[in-house]
């Protein structure tokens, strides 16, 4: 189950709601997914807690299919969804990116 403000059954919310926002990703702090970072300070009293890039914690929301930041692409490797090219600028705040 995706969290979040105004989630539709594909993980859209309030915040990014195009047709390809479909993309959940998973707080390591609370441990459950959220349709986007911005529903989770909503709806949380802790910062987002970052993920290892080779842990799945990426759930596409058209299958269910869940990867790691490492194995997250243009597409789900499963369904094929489109996801949102954005949303990799985002990478920063879901994951614990090496610098
Ligand atoms: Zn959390
Ligand atoms: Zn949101
Ligand atoms: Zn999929």
């Amino acid at each position: 189950m995706i969290r979040g403000l105004l989630v539709d059954q594909h993980g859209r919310c309030e915040h990014y709601h195009s047709e390809l926002d479909v993309v959940a990703n998973k707080c390591s702090v609370c441990g459950d997914y959220w349709a986007c970072h911005l529903c989770h300070a909503a709806e949380s009293a802790h910062p987002f807690g970052q993920i290892p890039l080779d842990e799945p914690a990426i759930e596409c929301g058209v299958c269910g299919h869940r990867m790691s930041y490492q194995e997250y692409g243009p597409r789900c490797p499963a369904c094929e969804a489109q996801f949102n090219p954005g949303c990799s600028l985002h990478a920063g705040i879901y994951f614990a990116i090496p610098r």
